[in-house]
C-alpha cells in the first residue's frame, strides 16, 4: 500500500514503550489522526525533531491494517514556530489551543478549516505578543467549526432580535441552550450569565468574519469579561470536563485581585439571584 501524506500539527505526544512514540496530529485531509512513531524516542535523527509539540509538517505515514494507530514514516518540518518555545506564556496559550482542538475534533473526521484555524493562531502566538482576546477568539470559532455556535442573533425563546430587544442590562446566555435569553424570557432559578447586547454581537461577528480579517477585531474590558465568564464553561458543557490547560494559565497567570480569577472561581453555573431579575409583566 502506497504511504499517505498531508499536512500536520502536532497536537499530543506521547512516550511509549523503550523507543517509540505516539502522536496525535491535527491534519488537513484526515482530521485527528493518531500514529505510532517507531524509533522516535532513541533516534532523534530519524524524524530530525519534527514530531514536537505544535509543530507544523508534511507528513507521510503507512495504514496498518486492523489498527487503529498508522504508522509515521517520516516527516517534513515546516514551521517549529520557535518563538512559542521560548515564552512561557505563549506555551500555555499554545497548549490550550492543542487541547481543545484533542478535546472537539473526531478522529479521522476531515475537517480543514479547524486545520486552517490551528495553523494560523499559532503563526500568530509564535509573531505576536499573547493576548487574552485571541483565546476567546479562538474558542468561538472552534465551537462554531464543531457545530456548536451560540445562537446569540435572537433570543432563543421568544425570537425577538437584537433591535427589539434594545441594549440593556437585562440579556443574558443559557449554557445549557446554548442561546442568547432576553430579559423578559429569564425566568426564575433558570442557569443563565449576564450577556450584554454588545457582547453578543461581537462574538457572533467572530464566529463568522473571514479568518484573515479577525486579527482586526478588538474585544473592550467587558466583553473580554463576558466572554471570559461564557466560553469555557458553554465549552466545559460541550466537552464534559473543564480542560486542564485553561486552568493551567488562570493558576499561572491571574493574580487573586484580578476580575478573571473572581469569575473563575464561581460554581460550575451561575444562578441568578431571581430578585435582581426583571419580572416579566404578561405573568
Ligand atoms: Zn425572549
Amino acid at each position: 500500500m502506497p504511504p499517505f501524506t498531508t499536512q500536520a500539527i502536532v497536537i499530543r505526544s506521547l512516550n511509549y514503550g523503550e523507543s517509540d512514540k505516539i502522536i496525535t496530529f491535527c491534519t488537513r485531509d484526515f482530521g485527528k489522526l493518531k500514529g505510532i512513531a517507531k524509533g522516535a524516542r532513541r533516534s532523534k535523527k530519524r524524524f530530525q525533531n519534527v514530531l514536537g509539540l505544535f509543530s507544523y509538517l508534511r507528513l507521510i505515514f503507512f495504514e496498518r491494517e486492523g489498527m487503529g494507530l498508522v504508522r509515521v514514516e517520516s516527516g517534513d518540518l515546516l514551521q517549529s514556530f520557535p518563538r512559542i518555545r521560548e515564552d512561557l506564556r505563549k506555551i500555555y496559550y499554545g497548549n490550550y489551543y492543542l487541547e481543545l482542538m484533542n478535546e472537539m475534533a473526531g478522529e479521522r473526521e476531515a475537517n480543514p478549516e479547524a486545520f486552517d484555524l490551528l495553523l494560523s493562531f499559532l503563526t500568530d502566538l509564535d509573531a505576536m505578543a499573547p493576548e487574552e482576546e485571541r483565546l476567546r477568539m479562538f474558542e468561538i470559532r472552534m465551537l462554531a467549526l464543531f457545530g456548536y455556535r451560540p445562537y446569540l442573533i435572537r433570543c432563543g425563546l421568544c425570537k425577538r432580535d437584537w433591535g427589539e430587544i434594545k441594549e440593556g442590562p437585562a440579556a443574558f446566555f443559557s449554557l445549557d441552550k446554548g442561546t442568547l435569553i432576553c430579559g423578559k424570557c429569564a425566568k426564575h432559578g433558570v442557569e443563565l450569565v449576564s450577556l450584554s447586547l454588545g457582547t453578543a454581537r461581537l462574538i457572533d461577528h467572530v464566529s463568522q468574519t473571514e479568518l484573515s480579517k479577525l486579527g482586526r477585531l478588538r474585544f473592550t474590558s467587558q466583553a473580554l469579561a463576558e466572554s471570559r465568564a461564557i466560553l469555557p464553561r458553554f465549552i466545559a458543557h460541550q466537552v464534559g470536563k473543564e480542560l486542564k490547560s485553561l486552568k493551567a494559565i488562570r493558576d499561572k497567570f491571574e493574580t487573586r485581585s484580578s476580575n478573571f480569577e473572581t469569575i473563575y472561581e464561581m460554581p460550575a453555573l451561575e444562578v441568578l439571584n431571581p430578585i435582581r431579575l426583571p419580572r416579566n409583566e404578561e405573568e
